[in-house]
């Protein structure tokens, strides 16, 4: 996220800590002063002590249960005792002495009363240590009011500003505040993602002209997730929002408001909403919503993580609570939806989902062009040439790229950036991205351009499968590439429709086996949704010759035991094989015939990354069920219109664990 801009810190009056400092010095000052009865005072010998009371300078006398004895002075005798010091000696000096026993005193003193020397008081005390009866008292609630400030001051997080004001701030949001007008971020600035842009328009008619929808009885949506992996622009494109609507935008991140204590991060979305509705209209966006918004534990007996479940539910409540036309919108970012609760995805919460996916090689040149505008270039550097160098790439791998450069310039004292010091800083870049496995080498982008082909290929020829609106090599979440298709709206499907569909699904790892003779992970996202979808023909929806008419759906989920025999469950299995072998050399088929266009095709993807369904016309001619696809057709211009369902590849499930992890961390 960019520092930079004009962030300021929100919660403007702190309460100080300093005012309760000074009570618990006052009340320490307090005690001490009123302890003494004011006065200077020496230690004597029981010699001179004895002296002083046979000539009468003794007042009264307090003797203490330590054997420590305190005499107050006469005032007339004040010179006498305490010589040159006296001026200094107050109201009420007095001289201490240690004595033997308190017998001993007893009879002294009961003496000189009878001799009229002494004609004061005496009284008998418990130990004076009136400062360390207090420090003592008070030493436990300093340790207690210390530990307090030192875990609420963790609790505030160490780099934040504002010290000890932090105690009283547990519960406050953490928000930044770009205040409207200052820095703005227009959509000028974010490269690419036309659809994406596309979308959150909508969202910035919203807050420029509420009523324009509330008049006609509208309602006015209040959240939208941005889906898409780290680096693409989704913070910038929530602020770009913000801009060109002119609104203050409020900006956080979903780990903020988890906490090691119970209710912080519920009052924390309470702070941050009511600071919200304060500044409305305006964005709330919401970094990696995951950290509060993953699925709620199904089963309350596990345990499960109660604090951040109560963040959730005090965040669905501000988002149920506050009116649909407060004008305030919550923007939120993930890089996965899927692990998200449902609950927030439900209509009238984070209902539009807009994915914000890696630049493909128009859209990287996009993003160069943005980043290279403050730098200084010499004729060498050729855009089109940064943007080939660099599938995969992120837009924020690519600012990186750019800034590095200029880096490198610097450091050999050139006056302007060239080709080379770019070369060098992707290569940088690239070394760096390696472990994240998201670049490409040359070889992995074939395998995957003839794998994606394979399915374009299949799906062009068989009249039931899906009709292909785009195809793309780029690496979308955990997908290495993806083919887009226009899922029919149906209710009930065909036998043909479901056979045809597993064979362009299956198109992929024919297309490795004929093409490469060498099979990949790519497919396995592929094979498992083909072996699924066989299973449930066979087993459920009784399509298989040897077990008609059976549905042996069991919708029991606590039930283990299946509910058919042995038997049975062979000739399923066997069923299965059977299925997706004949779909798999169908499969084959296809492409030996069409291998020509499917190796154009694949060298199209190369070349250009994502074709559309016009790229696949130019090449194997009209799609011969033509009357539905030339619909289709028209559709796939206006392509951000249309449903489209992503047919994803997986690395493999452990790869991807780690992918998303990686992705985490790059974060
Ligand atoms: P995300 O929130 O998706 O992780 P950011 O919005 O924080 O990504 O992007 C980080 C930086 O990368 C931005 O500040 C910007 O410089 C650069 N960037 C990312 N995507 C784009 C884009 N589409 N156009 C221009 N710059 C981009
Ligand atoms: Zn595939």
């Amino acid at each position: 996220m960019n520092n930079n801009s004009n962030k300021q810190k929100i919660n403007v009056p702190r309460p100080n800590l300093s005012w309760l400092y000074i009570i618990i010095a006052g009340i320490i000052a307090f005690l001490y002063i009123t302890s003494d009865e004011g006065g200077i005072s020496k230690e004597i010998t029981y010699t001179e002590f004895k002296d002083m009371v046979k000539k009468g300078y003794a007042d009264k006398i307090i003797a203490y249960d330590n054997n420590s004895v305190e005499m107050f002075i006469k005032p007339e005798n004040i010179v006498d005792v305490f010589k040159k010091d006296a001026p200094k000696a107050g109201k009420s000096p007095s001289v201490r002495v240690q004595v033997g026993s308190m017998d001993s005193l007893d009879k002294f003193l009961d003496e000189e009363q009878k001799n009229g020397n002494f004609t004061g008081s005496v009284r008998y005390e418990k130990d004076n240590d009136y400062f360390g009866v207090i420090f003592w008292n008070l030493l436990p609630i300093i340790f207690f009011v210390g530990l307090w400030i030192f875990i609420m001051r963790r609790m505030g997080g160490a780099g934040n500003a504002g010290g000890a004001g932090n105690v009283f701030n547990v519960g406050k949001s953490k928000a930044q505040l770009f205040e409207k007008g200052a820095n703005r971020v227009t959509f000028k600035d974010v490269a690419g993602q036309t659809a994406a842009k596309q979308e959150v328009q909508e969202i910035v008619e919203f807050l420029k002209q509420p009523q324009k929808y509330t008049e006609l009885g509208g309602k006015i949506p209040k959240g939208a997730l941005l889906v898409g992996p780290p680096g693409t622009g989704k913070t910038l494109l929530a602020k770009a929002v913000a801009g060109e609507a002119d609104v203050p935008f409020f900006s956080m991140s979903g780990s903020d408001f988890v906490e090691m204590f119970v209710g912080v991060g519920a009052s924390r979305v309470r702070d941050l909403f009511r600071q919200a509705k304060e500044k409305a209209p305006c964005i709330i966006f919401i970094d990696e919503i995951d950290a509060v918004g993953r699925a709620r534990g199904k089963n309350p007996n596990m345990g499960g993580n109660d604090e951040r479940e109560n963040t959730l539910n005090q965040l669905l409540t501000e988002m149920d609570g506050f009116g649909t036309n407060s004008g305030v919108i919550i923007l939120a970012a993930t890089n996965r939806a899927d692990i998200l609760d449902k609950a927030l995805l439900r209509a009238g919460r984070f209902d539009r989902q807009i994915h914000v996916d890696l630049p493909d090689l128009n859209e990287r040149k996009d993003v160069f062009k943005v980043h290279i505008r403050p730098l200084k270039l010499d004729d060498s550097v050729d855009i089109d040439l940064l943007a080939r160098q660099t599938p995969g790439f992120s837009g924020a791998d690519i600012a990186n790229v750019c800034n590095e450069a200029a880096l490198i310039a610097a450091r050999h004292n050139k006056s302007s950036v060239s080709k080379d010091d770019f070369m060098a800083a992707i290569d940088r870049i690239v070394g760096g991205l390696e472990k994240k496995t998201k670049v490409m080498t040359a070889a992995e982008k074939r395998a995957i351009a003839l794998h994606e082909a394979g399915h374009a290929t299949i799906s062009w020829f068989l009249e039931y499968a899906n009709p292909l609106i785009k195809v793309t090599i780029v690496p979308r979440g955990r997908a290495l590439g993806a083919a887009w298709y226009l899922p029919e709206e149906r209710q009930i499907t065909t036998k043909e429709q479901m056979l045809d569909e597993m064979c362009a699904t299956l198109g992929g790892r024919a297309a490795e086996e004929l093409f490469i003779k060498q099979i990949s992970t790519g497919a396995m996202n592929d094979l498992e949704r083909v072996t699924k979808q066989a299973y449930g023909m066979i087993a459920y929806a009784g399509m298989s010759e040897k077990l008609p008419n059976l549905c042996y759906y069991n919708n029991d989920e606590y039930s283990f035991s299946k509910p058919y025999s042995e038997h049975t469950a062979e000739l399923i299995d066997s069923e299965v094989k059977q299925l997706i072998a004949e779909q798999y050399s169908r499969a084959k088929e296809i492409l030996t015939l069409h291998k020509e266009g499917h190796n154009k095709l694949a060298e199209l993807l190369i070349e250009k990354e994502v074709i559309f369904a016009e790229d696949v016309e130019a090449i194997f001619g009209k799609r011969p069920w033509a009357s539905r696809s030339e619909e289709i057709m028209a559709e796939s211009q206006v392509e951000n219109e249309v449903k489209s369902i992503e047919n994803k590849e997986e690395n493999s499930n452990n790869e991807s664990e780690k992918n998303n992890e990686n992705e985490k961390s790059n974060d």
